[in-house]
């Protein structure tokens, strides 16, 4: 039985490739020494899959961007504007290869990035392909065959990783009309086919072809591209050993089609849906070996030896050893590096480390299961199984976990706890007379600028330098003057600026119980940036208020009304890691209780108005369609049990940033936040369209001001935008904002543009 790994993290266990790339970036060090640290990464990455026991160690894997960058750059997939960067200014290869993920400024030229959009249902971003109706392709970057010579260089025959063609092409987009870029698959598969043989010749043993969409929905067409691309590399290259790694979803009514296809193995994430094991094992041909995803790639537990081990029997019985593979279910970019970094106690107690594994620790479990499964194993492999059994069951029943107020509080959720007291027509009534708001009133999504300043004295704060005391005197300060200006500047609903606020997400999660935080736990988000998501590993209560104070101080300096401000349920989970001992359902509900909690508190402290964020709603979206239904209906039911606390005479928003909301505006309307604000601007107010057509009921601030740019949009444009969205939405329903918070902007930019949305508002009345 062989173990085999489908990918490791490759920024490096302290993040080595994001500081080095960006010292490249910014020109502090060269393209020799940046090229140095990919190849150590590399290389330690290699050594210590064959020092843990994993027989197919992945390469290409490493990426200095992004993997599917990494595709497009290799079949010459390369956007016409970039031409001047490769041929004008003769640039490298990998200087080429940033322009095309960052854009370009330089001598002369100003050339935009590539798209960049979420990778199935995580929060890792890839660089969309362009496709061209012409699009021709050849092998461009050698990358996939020069780390496979340089692993081989160092004794170690890798399993070579290629997206493969036919995800490839549907990840991509047409750039424009009159083609479907399913079709570009006869061009594109020679190119394939070409890799193959070329590392054919240097003695390749097996290759990976990553098809994520063969375990999604499919047409016909795409089902039979699939047949198509796998038969073509079959006949040209017919004795090399293909393997089709499937993952994030169980292959349902895809797995004929599966193992139809004339390659020798088929991975499939058991993490995922273990289910499916069953069905692959009553159709497998008898060629076909079975590569078992039972170590979740994308979470952060401990596997449960006991559960996978009957799992592998299973399969082996059937298949024999011979045909069966042990893996982790996806690759392990989604994974923190090491948890033997974690050695800081009072970040991560030891009772709640011991539950959990990292990539490096996951490609453990993955040889200690193979060990299990042989025959004669020693004293020492059982004893790994013992304390793996033994860990498992502490986590089960451990009180660290479990809080039966917080699960009884759960079951006695009835429908009238999700549900306003009356219906939005008669809040708004009620909101109308007790707030007293302008026609077309201002404000903004929650967050001020972050400055350096502000930010260095969490640093401060947080290793001993300032006091609870000290701090908290600056940021009042700090809070006070964004107050003042806002009422100078004539902003109708003000904000608190969220400067007490690190992140979104984690400020909740480092006030909420059953909450824990890594020190290192960093995970790709896109290119050098990475992303340290809060672990739930326990039901959810919140000991105490965890905004009061900072709202109600910043309504006791002023008149006018201060928006509480809050991150709602599903967000909060969609950017955690999360338990997978109970279904996501039960402990999004859980948090939903803690928010309502703080709404309610909230209230009582005298704030009318709160925003309760949930920009992450659309993207828990299930990958499969028939599974949105359901999702939909509890993500809706936790932001509406949040937010259904309150009277109605307290106004309620919402905030969402960048989605496309044409298939789930029932949904949103469903969600019956008083005021929902969207961004918009980049959008020209298209995004409205979803809005108008469905005769949207509630509040609308369409965001008039691009906060992803340093511009400052001028009052004229700002009125021409709202004029766009009062063309499909009556004017007593629209709010004037930005499109998200300005936490990234300088204070100068943000209060010209401010300054310009106050007047633009102005603009707006007098002409009605
Ligand atoms: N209130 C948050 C802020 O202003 C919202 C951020 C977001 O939507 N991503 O920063
Ligand atoms: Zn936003």
């Amino acid at each position: 039985m062989l173990t085999h790994n489908l990918g490791y993290p490759r920024i490096g266990s302290h993040r080595e490739l994001k500081k080095a790339s960006e010292l490249y970036w910014s020109g502090k060090s060269t393209l020799k020494n940046l090229l140095q640290v990919g190849r150590n990464i590399r290389h330690d990455n290699w050594m210590l899959q064959k020092q843990a026991g994993i027989d197919l160690i992945p390469s290409n894997d490493f990426s200095f961007y992004d993997q599917v960058l990494d595709m497009s750059l290799t079949v010459g997939a390369i956007p016409e504007r970039y031409h001047d960067v490769m041929v004008k200014q003769n640039s490298s290869e990998l200087d080429l290869y940033f322009a095309m993920a960052r854009g370009y400024q330089k001598h002369g030229l100003d050339i935009i990035a590539m798209e960049m959009t979420k990778w199935f249902d995580t929060n890792y971003h890839y660089i969309v392909p362009e496709f061209r109706r012409d699009q021709q392709f050849k092998l461009f970057s050698t990358k996939v065959i020069d780390e496979f010579y340089e692993a081989k260089q160092l004794g170690i025959v890798t399993k070579p990783v290629l997206l493969g063609p036919v995800s490839y092409l549907l990840l991509g987009k047409e750039k424009e009309k009159g083609f479907d870029r399913i079709d570009l698959l006869k061009n594109l598969l020679p190119v394939y086919i070409e890799i193959v043989k070329r590392l054919d010749a240097l003695d390749v043993q097996w290759i990976q072809f990553d098809e994520p969409f063969l375990a999604l929905d499919l047409s016909e067409k795409e089902k039979r591209a699939f047949t198509y691309a796998y038969s073509e590399i079959k006949r040209e290259v017919p004795h090399v050993k293909t393997m089709i790694a499937t993952y994030f979803e169980g292959l349902r009514s895809n797995a004929s089609l599966a193992v139809s296809l004339p390659v020798c193995a088929l991975h499939i994430d058991l993490a995922r849906d273990p289910a499916q094991l069953d069905t692959l094992l009553g159709m497998l041909p008898e060629k076909m070996t079975l590569s078992l995803g039972v170590v979740d790639g994308r979470n952060i537990w401990k596997n449960n030896f006991t559960a996978s081990l009957a799992l592998i029997g299973k399969a082996t019985a059937k298949l024999g050893a011979q045909r069966v593979m042990i893996a982790p279910s996806c690759s392990l970019l989604h994974s923190p590096c090491d948890l033997a970094l974690e050695t800081n106690e009072a970040v991560l107690r030891p009772e709640i480390k011991n539950w959990m594994a990292f990539a490096r620790q996951k490609l453990d479990e993955v040889a200690t299961l193979r060990l299990l499964t042989s025959s004669e194993t020693s004293g020492a492999v059982s004893d790994l199984l013992d304390a793996n059994r033994k860990a498992v069951e502490d986590r089960k029943t451990s009180p660290l976990i479990h809080d039966a107020a917080v699960k009884q509080r759960v079951k006695g959720i009835k429908d009238a706890d999700a549900q306003r007291k009356n219906i939005f027509a008669a809040r708004k009534t009620e909101q109308r007379r007790s707030l007293n708001l302008p026609l077309f009133p201002t404000t903004t999504i929650g967050s001020f600028p972050q400055t350096a300043e502000v930010r260095s004295w969490r640093a401060r704060w947080k290793k001993g330098e300032l006091t609870q005391a000290e701090y908290d005197t600056l940021i009042r300060e700090e809070t006070e003057k964004a107050v003042r200006w806002q009422e100078d500047t004539g902003i109708d609903v003000l904000v608190h600026g969220e400067f007490e606020r690190n992140d979104m997400v984690e400020y909740f999660g480092e006030r909420l119980k059953g909450f824990v935080f890594s020190a290192n736990g960093w995970v790709q988000s896109y290119g050098s940036r990475c992303v340290k998501p809060p672990i739930i590993f326990g039901d959810v209560s919140r000991p105490e208020p965890m905004t009061v104070t900072w709202s109600a101080y910043a309504q006791s300096l002023t008149k006018k009304h201060v928006k509480g401000m809050l991150t709602g349920p599903v967000t909060i989970l969609q950017w955690s890691f999360v338990r997978d001992d109970q279904p996501r359902e039960q402990t999004t509900l859980q948090i939903a209780l803690a928010i309502r909690d703080e709404v309610c508190d909230l209230e009582k402290a005298g704030i009318r108005i709160i925003q309760i964020d949930e920009p992450a709603i659309r993207e828990g979206l299930p990958l499969r369609l028939v599974d949105r239904a359901s999702y939909l209906d509890w993500a809706v039911k936790a932001f509406r049990l949040s937010a259904s606390g309150v009277s109605d005479s307290t106004q309620i928003h919402t905030h969402m940033c960048y989605s496309e909301f044409n298939d789930i505006i029932q949904h949103i309307a469903d969600m019956d936040a008083d005021v929902i604000t969207i961004e918009c601007s980049r959008s020209q107010m298209e995004l409205l369209d979803a809005f108008s057509g469905f005769r949207y009921p509630n509040e609308i601030g369409p965001g008039v001001y691009d906060i992803h740019s340093p511009r400052v949009p001028s009052r004229e444009e700002m009125v021409n935008l709202m004029n766009k969205a009062k063309a499909v939405i009556p004017s007593d329903q629209l709010w004037i904002n930005p499109d998200c918070g300005l936490k990234t902007r300088h204070w100068d930019e943000t209060k010209k543009a401010l300054t310009e949305m106050v007047e633009a508002a102005k603009k707006l009345r007098a002409s009605e």
